[in-house]
């Protein structure tokens, strides 16, 4: 399908073709109208001091999945080790410290596609499902103890509405994981948060019937309980993509705080949460699920026009300009085949829509229609038929944000 690779020299980090980053730029510009009017985003530095992820608690706890670098210059003045990010979250807990922030800023949330960096061994990298770089669509929510439950439930309708628009519509596992043998904070927040979550459990299996829960005790990270989202794909393959995670921990490892309505100053609750998790893991996901049959808004080429003899060259061109001003990603081909030989090797690149033109189609403006996975042809006039496909290119959460005005 054209979409990447991978070469010796960048074991586990992605070469991204323009097809493949066609689709990966609809996904995040999907997630950022997701996003829109509840988070801010915002972007934190690849590199940092390795002093601030020995405040954070990594460089003791997770040590060995991170990378470092330093100057490579012999005679560098600034000698240091640098970590470069396995998360982002220590980024946006010096986001939320810049400035003094008051009970009235929260709920906060600070959502970033942050690009991270992790060891894994050799052996446990697999294509796009494992690698060592990829970006998150990641966010952390600053709030009260008093929020969390509702911004818990918040976040669980983003990604069971993402993961449907996404066209995964089969079953849902939620799965609430406790306290882990090995934990900071008090027993009293432990108690206080996991039964907020369990709360929230109950909630979310009541409101979905495709949803199925469970809590895995003692599975919890060692700052807080978590939610871990699994999907079944269309074969019925469990893939684990989205999470939410409570934090007690970081903000009072690095000081944060906020000036409550009393006057005091309290750490906030974090909350961390990703929705497609890795979005190379998600893309790779998605051409699992779809087997290369990507839905049209997905589709890095969307249309191509194809000529049956050289003499409707002229109206291809014109045809693929049009498209494209409706915004359709369009290719061209004028290449002088027959016409079977092009259609087939078309669908076998997974190309949902051949526009076919030769003298006839010309003289009266129009084209046939050909869609993948489907024998037929549909001769219709040009406009008509571009009108078509742009209108079935539309995400679908703008055709649900129409629908409703
Ligand atoms: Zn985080």
């Amino acid at each position: 399908l054209d979409l990447f690779h991978f070469q010796e020299e960048g074991p586990g980090v992605v070469f991204w073709h323009a097809k493949g980053w066609t689709i990966f730029q609809a996904v995040i510009a999907y997630m950022r109208r997701r996003l829109a009017g509840d988070y801010d985003e915002v972007n934190a530095p690849q590199m940092l001091d390795k002093s601030l992820w020995e405040t954070s608690g990594h460089w003791e706890w997770y040590r060995e999945n991170m990378f470092a670098a330093q100057s490579a210059g012999d005679e560098a003045e600034d000698k240091r080790w640098f970590t470069i990010k396995p998360m982002n979250c220590p980024g946006h807990v010096q986001l939320f410290k810049h400035g003094l922030k008051s009970y009235r800023d929260l709920p906060l949330r600070l959502a970033e596609f942050g690009v991270v960096h992790r060891y894994e061994p050799s052996g446990a990298m697999h294509g796009l499902m494992r690698v060592r770089g990829f970006t998150q669509d990641d966010a952390h929510i600053f709030c009260t103890e008093d929020q969390l439950a509702d911004e818990c439930l918040k976040i669980n309708e983003l990604i069971l509405s993402t993961y449907a628009d996404f066209g995964f519509d089969g079953e849902l596992t939620v799965k609430l994981s406790t306290r882990p043998e090995k934990r900071v904070g008090s027993d009293a927040a432990w108690d206080h948060a996991e039964a907020v979550m369990a709360d929230v459990l109950k909630r979310i299996a009541a409101s979905n019937n495709r949803i199925k829960t469970e809590t895995n005790p003692g599975e919890g990270a060692f700052y807080g309980p978590k939610f871990e989202y699994v999907l079944r794909d269309a074969i019925g393959r469990d893939w684990q993509c989205g999470t939410t995670q409570v934090d007690f921990n970081l903000p009072e490892r690095f000081g944060a705080f906020y000036i409550d309505a009393d006057g005091a100053k309290k750490a906030p609750v974090m909350v961390h949460r990703a929705i497609c998790g890795s979005i190379e893991r998600f893309i790779g996901i998605l051409i699992e699920h779809f087997a290369g049959n990507f839905p049209l808004w997905l589709a890095p080429v969307q249309a191509v026009v194809t000529t049956i003899t050289s003499d409707g060259d002229e109206y291809a061109k014109e045809v693929a300009a049009a498209a494209r001003r409706a915004g359709l990603r369009v290719e061209i081909d004028l290449r002088n085949e027959k016409i079977n030989y092009k259609v087939r090797e078309h669908s076998l690149a997974k190309i949902p829509a051949l526009l076919v033109v030769g003298k006839k189609e010309a003289e009266s403006r129009s084209v046939s229609v050909r869609r993948l996975g489907s024998e037929g042809q549909k001769v219709m006039p040009t406009d008509e038929a571009i009108a078509a496909l742009a209108e079935e290119a539309i995400p679908p959460d703008i055709k649900r944000e129409r629908s409703k005005a």
